[in-house]
């Protein structure tokens, strides 16, 4: 079967010819139609060709993160050994919220926490204690999670109790501290956790993209002159954009100024610890009470690979379960560690297996060489934009991520670079990004998220090359449009 699938994989890649299938959405789905009809998908006999027509077809289809000019999203060529020790994963099928289903996966899992927790910078990194989780997402909503139900400090409480429902007038509620680029979870997390998505209170952020520590300090002082609580700050380690840092060590100092727990979303840019010549531009990273890492963005490992860390294993105590059927406590007693009591889930599969295999096979400098090395190439693909009179640099790349747009001689600037993007999407040529710098006119830009190690320098010429001949062909495009529909008001 593995020999069914590897084939199946070549033959999907050599027919889709690019980063992703040509013809956009309708072409896609009136390929796999007669795969996908009901009849085709549940048929009343099984057929033992469909792991072979299946995966070719879902290779044909698919976005293909290792190819040069798949360059949109934190979405990473995972890795070979990780991708094949997944399987092994997948195999055993470990479920790791009781040790009679996990034993030697709960050892991994112990273990490669207790190797993050070193990385991060922890004080005492003995005392730390994690869990696995789906990603960024997850571990911001565990992150709050922990902060609402937290035992108060004054009156030994837990401020889940303390904590008003949303519908309570606003000025009783607590708030929490973010910067305005932090990620779009941390809202919805707060949404989910009841504290309601206006919880959040954003930081501004400077031009490079950053939380400024003193707006914070002032923000958090204001939240309680009003009478409301803060929960949490969080601090955001590789903004998805721009690939900002917040200033960790300040923004540190400012929460312990004021008693509130810090986490810290480096779902981006955590990965950057294995590299020592940036792992510096996490400086503080320590400080946090809780952080989230994300080992399927700079960590190549395919998706999911999330991390959430705590600074002492008794942050975690909120999520404690005590379920007759999986973790009895004389069992417990007994060493038979289940580590159900540290998840938001109950069956959860052995997502540090790979990682383990990753940490040993390529050590710490061959991660951090793969960091460097999407560093390196964002910076030369910035170069290269800001050589080109008709691209336009938003900002040096921080970690692997260069925000620029295509600059029309009359055309409106949005729609061009909106255009030139589906153009290149709808040929299969190239997946680059869009998102906004701001809001309003002018706000839109493109991005390309570099992490992809095997891309070179002549690759980014090439992709480079294709987002200029879209954006002519764009530019051509608007301008038709817009002189009929000058004709048309005219008439
Ligand atoms: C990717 C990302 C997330 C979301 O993580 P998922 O793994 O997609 O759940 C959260 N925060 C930041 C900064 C991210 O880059």
């Amino acid at each position: 079967m593995l020999d069914v699938v590897l084939a199946a994989l070549r033959d999907g890649a050599v027919r889709r010819g690019g980063p992703l299938p040509a013809g956009g959405p309708d072409a896609v789905a009136w390929n796999l139609a007669p795969l996908l009809a009901p009849r085709a998908l549940l048929p009343d006999t099984g057929d033992p060709q469909a792991l072979r027509l299946l995966t070719e077809a879902l290779a044909v289809s698919a976005a293909d993160p290792a190819d040069p000019s798949c360059a949109a999203h934190l979405h990473v060529p995972p890795l070979a050994v990780a991708t094949a020790a997944d399987l092994a994963a997948s195999a055993l099928n470990a479920s790791l919220d009781s040790w009679d289903q996990a034993p030697g996966s709960t050892s991994v899992e112990l273990a490669v926490l207790r190797v993050l927790a070193g990385l991060v910078g922890f004080d005492r990194p003995e005392s730390a204690a994690g869990v696995l989780t789906t990603g960024g997402t997850e571990s911001n909503l565990m992150g709050l999670l922990l902060a609402r139900d937290a035992p108060s400090t004054t009156t030994g409480s837990t401020n889940a109790a303390a904590v008003p429902h949303p519908a309570y007038p606003a000025h009783t509620r607590p708030t929490i501290h973010c910067s305005a680029a932090a990620h779009f979870s941390v809202a919805r997390a707060a949404a989910i956790l009841g504290l309601g998505a206006d919880a959040v209170v954003p930081v501004d952020t400077g031009p490079d993209g950053a939380m400024d520590p003193r707006l914070l300090d002032w923000a958090l002082a204001d939240a309680r002159t009003a009478g409301r609580t803060p929960l949490c700050v969080v601090a955001t380690a590789g903004t998805t954009d721009l690939g900002a840092i917040d200033p960790l060590r300040s923004v540190a100092a400012v929460a312990r100024r004021h008693d509130v727990r810090l986490h810290v979303d480096a779902a981006y840019g955590g990965g950057v610890l294995f590299s020592r010549r940036l792992a510096p531009l996490l400086d503080g990273l320590g400080q946090a009470d809780t952080i989230g890492l994300d080992l399927h963005k700079l960590g190549w490992q395919p998706i999911a690979a999330g991390v959430l860390l705590a600074r002492d294993a008794s942050l975690l105590a909120p999520l404690e379960q005590r379920v007759a059927y999986l973790n009895p406590e004389d069992d417990e007693d007994a060493g038979y560690t289940s580590l159900l009591g540290r998840s938001l889930r109950t069956t959860r599969r052995a997502d540090a297996f790979k990682i383990a295999v990753t940490l040993r096979t390529l050590g710490r400098d061959g991660l951090g060489a793969l960091v460097d090395r999407c560093h390196d190439l964002a910076r030369e693909a910035a170069a290269r934009i800001a050589a080109l009179p008709s691209l336009e640099l938003a900002a040096e790349p921080v970690l692997t991520t260069v925000l620029f747009r295509y600059l029309p001689a009359r055309a409106d600037p949005d729609r061009v670079n909106a255009a030139l993007r589906r153009r290149l999407l709808a040929q299969g040529r190239a997946v680059i990004g869009r998102t906004a710098l701001g809001t309003g006119p002018g706000s839109v830009r493109l991005k390309l998220t570099l992490l992809n190690p095997h891309t070179t320098t002549a690759d980014l010429d090439r992709l480079l090359g294709l987002v200029l001949a879209a954006g002519v062909r764009a530019e051509r495009d608007a301008e038709a449009e817009a002189e009929q529909e000058d004709q048309e008001t005219n008439l």
